[in-house]
């Protein structure tokens, strides 16, 4: 490096951008961090309102498939900033680590809000920069970056720039997904972005729809061909959401892309034996109870899980009490739901798509603009919550920062 600071600058203040910004400073640059909202970190904040999930305590062989075909993109940058890595940075930031029942890690406080304050004010200690309101709208010439701010446009120069401005989900917390124009305006390879850790739409009937939207199926195991989750999904108004159906969003959302819908099966009783559904229907029925009460009563079904036995016996036009006891068994088993599209982006936990890996080579640089590096939600890589998606945009972060500054270095 020469013997005057570099200048660097990182487009996008969420995790991946601020932990570039912190390997970058403390390397010897000078570093300017620009987001278009008038705060930083706001979808790291919003993650910090259900727990802060930042990271799973799960090995490295279970750990790295969670992300899929962005395996390879993300798998160097672990090695790099691993799990224990983050938790050892929490700690140093005033925020030991937790791990729950689950394996999922969570800070102490469970709130993004200390870990952010301490981590800001550190960087702001070290020097680094912070220009908010400031939309990075592509690059001007030979690599000045160009900004749309309130006072109008800015066109700066920087010897090196790390960009990580998220995906496309919750719009309204700063990640719009506006900067896909830009890069694809290059020619960058860049796959449309997708809803990640959705819902999905289900065409519900109406007595159904009014009588259980709000209410969760807890303890359900779901399963759509050999992708399977267990956890909690939830009726909504327009259809299914929980984390259950999260988990298995990703081949969920490629199916419906490609056959116009899905067919997710729920299991009710995933506890329970089939015989022995079968035994305890059958016990109830003897008694002369009716189908629903024997439902609720033998299996100890919520009412919504009794509706949506329902709703898939009516759609299949054979009502619950024409069934004997093991077609019953079966139908608890693997309730069939219809799912027609995912919802929105906008409302999505994350996003798929992004910027092929092919685009950047191991040190997270643009190959085709040299000096130019990224990282965080808006590579094209995806994974399911339970701290995959925060692990993966600080390391990445970390990854570019390093790439940044190697690269500087040879200058
Ligand atoms: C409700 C919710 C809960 C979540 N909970 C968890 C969780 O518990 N665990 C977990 O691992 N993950 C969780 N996530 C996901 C996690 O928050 C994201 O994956 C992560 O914040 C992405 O980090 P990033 O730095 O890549 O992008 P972001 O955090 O989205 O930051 C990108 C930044 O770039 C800025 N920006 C965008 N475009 C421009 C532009 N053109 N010019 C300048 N700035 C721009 C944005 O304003 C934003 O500040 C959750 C997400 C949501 C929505």
């Amino acid at each position: 490096m020469s013997p005057v600071s570099p200048r660097a600058a990182v487009v996008g203040a969420g995790p991946a951008g601020l932990m570039a910004a912190e390997v970058l400073s403390r390397g010897g640059a000078r570093v300017t961090v620009f987001d278009r909202m008038p705060t930083p970190g706001r979808k790291f904040l919003m993650a910090g309102r259900g727990g802060l999930n930042i990271t799973h305590s799960e090995g490295m062989d279970r750990f790295l498939p969670r992300y899929g075909a962005g395996e390879a993109l993300v798998a160097p940058a672990l090695a790099g900033f691993d799990p224990d890595a983050l938790r050892r940075w929490c700690a140093e930031l005033g925020e030991d680590t937790t791990v729950g029942s689950s394996g999922r890690v969570f800070p102490r406080s469970f709130k993004a809000s200390p870990l952010l304050r301490a981590w800001l004010r550190r960087l702001g200690t070290a020097g680094v920069a912070f220009r908010p309101r400031h939309r990075w709208t592509g690059w001007v010439g030979d690599g000045a970056l160009r900004f749309a701010a309130p006072d109008g446009e800015h066109v700066e120069r920087f010897d090196a720039a790390v960009l990580a401005m998220g995906g496309a989900s919750w719009p309204q917390l700063g990640s719009d997904g506006r900067w896909t124009e830009a890069l694809r305006a290059e020619g960058a390879a860049v796959s449309p972005l997708a809803p990640s850790n959705c819902g999905f739409a289900v065409a519900w009937s109406d007595a159904f729809r009014d009588r259980f939207e709000g209410q969760p199926l807890k303890h359900v195991a779901l399963s759509f061909g050999p992708h399977q989750s267990r956890g909690e999904a939830v009726v909504t108004r327009a259809g299914l959401e929980g984390g259950g159906v999260y988990a298995l969003s990703g081949p969920l959302r490629d199916a419906v892309a490609a056959e116009g819908s899905a067919v997710l099966a729920v299991d009710l009783q995933p506890d329970r034996p089939r015989e022995a559904v079968v035994a305890r229907l059958a016990a109830a029925r003897a008694g002369k109870a009716s189908v629903s009460t024997a439902l609720r009563k033998a299996l100890h079904l919520s009412p919504v899980a009794v509706g949506l036995l329902q709703e898939a016996a009516h759609a299949e036009g054979r009502p619950l009490g024409a069934r004997d006891d093991a077609e019953l068994a079966a139908l608890v088993g693997a309730v069939p739901v219809r799912l027609d599209a995912p919802m929105p982006i906008a409302g999505a936990i994350s996003s798929a798509g992004g910027l092929a890996a092919a685009e950047l080579d191991a040190r997270h640089m643009l190959r085709r603009r040299p000096g130019t590096f990224a990282a965080g939600e808006m590579l094209d890589w995806e994974a399911p919550t339970g701290g995959y998606l925060l692990q993966a945009c600080f390391a990445t972060g970390a990854a570019a920062g390093a790439g940044a500054l190697a690269w500087l270095a040879e200058r």
